[in-house]
């Protein structure tokens, strides 16, 4: 038998052993981010309506149909005043995650460096390998309470080879959201050394302190930015698996060519539910926001409580914590022990990191659940010093 040479296969990632766990313990589960509640009555019943409707039963058009393009052009444009044609410029994909698999098949070949901030998602590491490119890691390191990103290391990352940056922000799993400077920074970057960019975007209605900024926004960004985002974490629904790409025609053509031998086309229906979410008003985002803030501050001062450093995140789900001043410096077998000690179910961050010993004393929690199973799990939290 050949070699097994790559390196994602046969694993179960985290989120699977973790989840397993939980079930197994009765522990409540702060691993995975998904809400523990549905998004809007509307959109559920707009789904409804498509499917009694005989809309997006049948295969959808391969870009995604246009009612849903069209809402994705409106939102890029009032949101953010960037304007993008929906018949050349915009595709829509099963997810942000096959929107990051066909955008890195499509653009990465063997021997490519993609730059990714450090810690990242999980599939980015996967994709790359799958691609055949190499990983080329940035870390982003605690400071003052949040994460920053050292703008030198990045800089000095940069080689002949590198193909593309791969950011994320607001950035799972830190909760950090780059700041203007330092997107001003990344394109400047970028511009002087021709490199594309392609920005995960898909907790840009989760920003909870300060402002969401599209990287395609900034100058010069437009024509070398490939904008990533999806409807699961701002409407939630992430079972629907309804993203999209947006970008100049020649990337989102490459990005098409590649994805419509990955799923072809996904999500008929729910397509049309979500060029309705789109539309929603202000209020929706602003409560979704205002909500989440709530959520995040029970968790974050149960945790602090609990004797945790804490990173308040400025966005996304999840809350990163430093477990050292609990005297554990294993995130893994903090992680493995945490359900049988107290009955809360968290992620190592040390599993986003190459460096993994970068990582290791750092703990995620995920926030996106209803707040009596926050305060139930700040309670349960509290019983960790005594059980120390
Ligand atoms: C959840 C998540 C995704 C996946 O989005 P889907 O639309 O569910 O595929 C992509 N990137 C990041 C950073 C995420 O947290």
């Amino acid at each position: 038998m050949a070699a097994m040479t790559k390196e994602w296969l046969g694993g179960t990632t985290i989120f699977a052993e973790m989840s397993a766990l939980a079930l197994r313990t009765g522990a409540i589960n702060l691993g995975q981010g998904f809400p523990d509640t549905d998004g809007p009555e509307s959109v559920r019943e707009a789904a409804v309506r498509a499917l009694r409707d005989g809309r997006g039963n049948q295969y959808p058009p391969g870009p995604g149909v246009p009612e849903l393009r069209t809402a994705v052009a409106d939102h890029q444009r009032r949101r953010y005043g960037l304007t993008y044609d929906p018949d050349t410029e915009i595709l829509v994909t099963a997810g942000a995650t096959e929107a990051i698999a066909a955008t890195l098949l499509a653009l990465v070949g063997p021997g490519d460096e993609v730059i990714a901030l450090e810690p990242y998602y999980d599939s980015y590491a996967a994709c790359i390998g799958m691609a055949g490119g190499v990983r080329v890691p940035v870390t982003l390191r605690p400071r003052d309470g949040a994460y920053h990103l050292d703008l030198d290391e990045l800089r000095d990352a940069v080689t002949d080879r590198t193909r593309l940056i791969l950011l994320n922000t607001p950035h799972n799993p830190t909760g950090t959201v780059l700041t203007r400077a330092e997107l001003a920074a990344v394109a400047e970057l970028a511009v002087e050394r021709d490199l594309l960019v392609v920005t995960d975007e898909v907790y840009e209605h989760l920003v909870l302190d300060g402002e969401h900024l599209p990287l395609a926004s900034f100058p010069g960004m437009r024509e070398r930015t490939l904008t990533i985002s999806s409807a699961g974490k701002t409407f939630s629904f992430t079972g629907w698996k309804v993203g999209w790409v947006t970008g100049v025609p020649a990337l989102v053509t490459a990005v098409r060519s590649a994805k419509q031998f990955l799923t072809y086309v996904a999500s008929g229906p729910f397509q049309y539910a979500i060029a309705e979410a789109l539309s929603l008003p202000d209020s929706y985002f602003d409560t979704l926001r205002a909500d989440l803030r709530v959520k995040r501050d029970i968790l974050a001062d149960g945790l602090t409580a609990a004797g945790f450093d804490v990173y308040r995140p400025a966005g996304t789900y999840f809350i990163t914590t430093d477990i050292r001043p609990l005297g554990e410096t294993d995130g893994f077998a903090f992680c493995r022990a945490l359900p049988e000690r107290c009955g809360v179910v968290a992620i190592p961050n040390a599993v986003f990191y190459d460096h993994e010993k970068e990582g290791a004393p750092f703990v995620r929690f995920a926030f996106c659940k209803r707040d009596e199973v926050l305060r139930e799990a700040a309670e349960r939290l509290r019983g960790l010093r005594d059980s120390a």
